[in-house]
């Protein structure tokens, strides 16, 4: 894609959300776009946030920690990458949300640190709605029982459920992915699991997010969109 400025780009992507959400009957306010900064250096995450961005993505622990350090402290930082357990306590009270929650070890670690540190942590279901074998997140059939579960736990808000989809040429091919996802989240909540919320889905990166908006989407996950190809 063609490299324009920050700015250009994350105009372009608001655009294009705004007239997703307009073509579907939605309000945008309902849809937040999240930066993914990954790999991107410092100096470009400012010049978004200059720009207004406060919702950052990153997928790994140390570098999700250095910039946190670097960066203001009003941004709202979210984990989307495959998170170990080990490594929990080093984010635990710098994230807003965690988007990579496929297991209840995983639920039950998190738990463990936030009563450590007195905080509360929203956290999302990833979903391996594709059923791909080099993905994270459970079946799809596996994702209520875990919520009920993690549901249990203190110090851990579960508030929707995360996918990843195919990196597909045609982001209109993922479609079904996301309806898959946005039924799966109105199942759910029609279970009435105390503790829980299904208010969030996290779908849609830069290939396939206006298709995503248009299937429910309230995060979308753009990287290359904004900051160029990595
Ligand atoms: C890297 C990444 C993104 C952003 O991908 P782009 O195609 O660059 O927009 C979104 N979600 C997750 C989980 C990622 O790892």
């Amino acid at each position: 894609m063609p490299q324009y400025g920050i700015r250009e780009n994350l105009e372009t992507v608001q655009n294009i959300i705004n007239a997703e959400c307009i073509k579907a009957g939605r309000n945008s306010s309902e849809v937040t776009l999240i930066a993914v900064s990954k790999t991107k250096p410092i100096e470009m995450l400012k010049e978004a946030y200059e720009c207004g961005c406060r919702d950052f993505g990153e997928n790994k622990v140390q570098e999700l920690v250095d910039k946190y350090e670097a960066m203001p402290k009003d941004i709202r930082w979210h984990m989307i990458g495959h998170l170990q357990r080990n490594k929990v306590k080093y984010i635990i009270d710098k994230v807003y949300m965690i988007h990579s929650v496929d297991s209840l070890r995983l639920a039950q670690e998190i738990s463990k640190e936030a009563v450590k540190k007195n905080v509360s942590v929203n956290i999302l279901i990833e979903v391996n709605v594709a059923d791909e074998a080099t993905k994270f997140g459970v079946k799809v059939d596996e994702a209520q029982d875990l919520v009920v579960e993690i549901a249990k736990l203190p110090n851990i808000c579960v508030k929707g459920l995360m996918t990843i989809a195919p990196n597909v040429e045609n982001g209109e091919k993922n479609r079904e992915i996301f309806c898959k996802l946005s039924k799966l989240a109105v199942d759910i909540m029609s279970k009435n699991i105390d503790n829980i919320d299904m208010n969030i889905l996290s779908m849609g990166m830069t290939g396939d997010y206006p298709v995503a908006v248009s299937e429910g989407a309230t995060y979308v996950r753009v990287g290359t969109g904004i900051f160029g190809t990595r």
